[in-house]
């Protein structure tokens, strides 16, 4: 059966953090009544273009979608439930930050169906953690993590490593401590400065790129974890369904202000943004361009299917068995040595 994943953005945060670019605003008191109005008309809409379609995973990302108050929550949920065919076994995660959640909260947002949080920790250091912005500290996020995991919840991390004079060492320890979290999932970020952000005017002094590629190196020889993409580590079996659906090329829809979607009707791929922003056509070639960008930042590879073979080059995997490989279940990847200049890969694998 063909299946769909929802994207629910949700765009307000408490503050801006120094490097974020992401599309979200400081709001001290969003409005939620409006914003629950508007994602369950978005909802709506895609029920009556697209059917009652099967729903594989949802994702809340954000934004800071614990800021949320339950109520609008459950009704969001509730109105996926009756609009759409929901997967026995979807995937409801929910991102969260550290200090906007309590253990009721946490608990309604689990009782209305959420079985996954991913938590931006970013740090375990308050001194980072005030550097980067944050406006939570490490205890916060503990105990966050710790309620999230007595409740059951499938419990993900996010870290942030390269901060200016961070070194290998340091990410050594960093990693060790996140083993002693006892998580099955966790991702790790590189910081990387982005243009209009506070960091992007500040000139800081940034590690090497040689510098760098030590410290991702030391995440994966240091993390219990074994990496499943560029930057993302689980347990086998954990890994955000989700984003995996979305790397291997599925149809996802993105519903709220800014988000952005990929679906398939009748054969025919559709870029979408909201229910109103944008619907185009976009050609089968530059959705395979899209898929294999993505699909071979997993380690697992892209599955090489007729779209996908259509557009890579043969020629160049056959003389480079250093650096790609094709693996037993018919999924181009790269070698641990490719992943590491996977852009340059991807210049020379398309015809
Ligand atoms: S909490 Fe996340 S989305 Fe919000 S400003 Fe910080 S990094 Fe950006």
């Amino acid at each position: 059966m063909k299946s769909y994943n929802l994207y629910i953005h949700v765009p307000f945060c408490l503050s801006k953090c120094n490097y974020c670019a992401f599309f979200s605003r400081a709001c001290k008191k969003p409005d939620w009544q409006n914003y629950e109005h508007n994602i369950i008309t978005e909802l709506k809409y895609w029920a009556e273009k697209l059917g009652k379609i099967f729903i594989s995973t949802v994702f809340f990302g954000g934004g800071t979608p614990s800021l949320m108050p339950s109520q609008p929550f459950e009704n969001i949920i509730k109105t996926i439930k009756s609009c759409f065919n929901l997967d026995p076994d979807c995937e409801i995660t929910l991102e969260a930050n550290p200090g906007t959640l309590d253990k009721q909260k946490l608990k309604d947002f689990y009782n209305a169906g959420v079985n996954r949080l991913s938590i931006g920790i970013q740090s375990l250091n308050d001194e980072k953690l005030k550097f980067l912005g944050r406006v939570h500290n490490a205890e916060q996020a503990l105990f966050l993590l710790n309620s999230a995991q007595k409740l059951g919840l499938r419990v993900s991390a996010d870290f942030i490593y390269g901060l200016p004079n961070e070194t290998a060492c340091d990410v050594i320890k960093i990693c060790k401590d996140i083993n002693s979290l006892g998580l099955s999932h966790c991702s790790m970020y590189e910081l990387t400065i982005e243009q209009g952000t506070p960091f992007g005017k500040a000139n800081l002094q940034m590690p090497s790129n040689d510098e760098m590629a030590e410290m991702y190196k030391a995440i994966s020889e240091t993390l219990d974890l074994p990496r499943y993409e560029v930057s993302n580590y689980a347990k086998p079996g954990e890994e955000c369904k989700h984003n995996q659906n979305v790397w291997d090329g599925e149809s996802y829809i993105g519903i709220g202000n800014g988000a952005a979607g990929r679906i398939l009707i009748n054969d025919v791929w559709y870029e979408q943004m909201g229910n109103q922003q944008k619907f185009e056509k976009i050609s089968n070639e530059t959705r395979a361009l899209e898929r294999l960008i993505t699909g071979m930042r997993q380690v697992r590879g892209i599955k090489l299917d007729s779209d996908i073979k259509k557009i890579i080059n043969f020629d160049f995997i056959n003389k480079s068995p250093t650096l790609l490989k094709i693996n037993s279940e018919n999924r181009l990847a790269t070698t641990e040595k490719g992943m590491l200049i996977l852009d340059d890969l991807l210049l020379n694998l398309t015809r």
